[in-house]
């Protein structure tokens, strides 16, 4: 190690990270940057783990286990020319910093760098782990390989929240509702079943159904998003099946087979089929399988002692900071469920505006990863010092 190297500092790492591109599956030129920036800054262990996670270690043995950590890959750069600094820029313009994956999420791992190392010089007993993961847009491979292969007590997961605290989110299911009729020809509707009028029908009723809700996470819903008539090559059909899309958004404790049985439930006659599609997905590795259209639901209990320690270094780093303290959830999904595996509790906190994720407008504020950094630390110190 080099002991004399100035600690990167977070707002030049996070624009070397966004330089550096990496969307889902082709996360490794960041994931090296990653890896440099966690050596340089003195980490004890700094390296790619089996599935392209970059994870580095601050082991100052025995004691509690803090992982800090969020996603490097990005999502696509989109219309390159709709954006106003270029996506791979990395520019610091006006107090921002511009690029894919500025707000979601590399200045988040960043800042964790960053705090690790600051961290490490107040000392600590116990293991400090930070990970910046792969795949978290697309499976959550990444993670689920982190909470598989790593001990860990608890984690601060920093995708973004406007430096509010984030307790969790809810989960969504993907379901298929498919309605069969019977073709004829729409001059004489009445010889035929008319798949389309029952899944109309059905959407109506859907308004109607009892789903339940938290007080946390607010209502589970369920969305048609989507419905498509065969054959669907014709007009003058009467169509003989349909296919209606329900976007179900999900509550912590309320399985796939709950949601089947409420939208069922709003259904009045049996020539329709509720399932849940998937997709085939290539593992790290290179083995496939398939996936159902299923993400997970997590909350923190609010009056754990993971949350009342979060909740009291936050109020701390904010008000020095003149920022005002807030809770509540996320409204997207994450890696909390997957990383939390085993009972693990997970805390979010992020910087930057999570309504600029994924848009060709992403950037962040500078100020707040300065913010995030003082809060990463004091919330590793706080979890390290036996307070979760
Ligand atoms: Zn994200």
């Amino acid at each position: 190690m080099m002991p004399d190297m100035p600690v990167p500092d977070a707002v030049e790492l996070a624009s070397r990270l966004v330089k550096a591109p990496s969307v889902s599956g082709s996360e490794g030129p960041a994931a090296q940057v990653l890896v440099a920036a966690m050596r340089d800054a003195g980490f004890d262990d700094a390296r790619l783990d089996a599935v392209g996670n970059a994870v580095g270690i601050i082991d100052r043995g025995p004691g509690p286990t803090v992982l800090l950590t969020g996603h490097i890959d990005t999502v696509s750069l989109g219309d390159e020319s709709a954006w106003e600094h270029p996506p791979l820029s990395g520019a610091v313009v006006d107090g921002r910093l511009w690029g894919r994956g500025s707000v979601d999420m590399k200045s988040a791992v960043a800042c964790m760098v960053q705090a690790a190392a600051e961290a490490k010089d107040a000392g600590f007993r116990g293991r400090l782990i930070v990970a910046g993961s792969v795949l978290e847009e697309t499976n959550g491979f990444g993670s689920m390989h982190l909470a598989r292969s790593l001990d860990y007590d608890v984690v601060v997961l920093g995708e973004p929240s406007k430096l509010h605290l984030k307790l969790g989110h809810k989960g969504r299911v993907e379901v298929l509702a498919t309605f069969t009729g019977a073709i004829a020809h729409a001059a004489q509707p009445d010889l035929g079943k008319n798949a389309l009028e029952a899944a109309a029908r059905y959407v109506a009723a859907l308004e109607q159904v009892e789903l339940p809700t938290s007080q946390v996470l607010g209502p589970a819903t369920a969305t048609p998003t989507r419905l498509v008539t065969y054959p669907s090559s014709t007009t003058n059909v009467v169509p003989g099946k349909a296919e209606l899309m329900v976007d179900c958004r999900t509550l912590t404790g309320q399985s796939v087979e709950d949601v089947l049985t409420a939208l069922r439930g709003a259904s009045a006659n049996g020539a329709v089929e509720f399932g849940v599609p998937s997709s085939t997905v290539v593992e790290p590795g290179g083995q496939t399988r398939e996936s159902p259209h299923v993400a997970p639901a997590y909350l923190l209990a609010p009056d754990s002692a993971t949350a009342r320690t979060a909740r009291t270094v936050l109020r701390g780093v904010l008000e020095e900071a003149a920022v005002p303290f807030e809770e509540g959830v996320w409204w997207f999904c994450t890696d909390a469920p997957h990383l939390s595996a085993g009972g693990r509790p997970v805390v979010g906190f992020g910087p930057g505006e999570e309504e600029l994720a994924h848009t060709t407008r992403e950037s962040v504020k500078v100020s707040d990863l300065v913010v995030a950094t003082r809060a990463y630390r004091e919330l590793a110190l706080a979890y390290l010092g036996g307070t979760q």
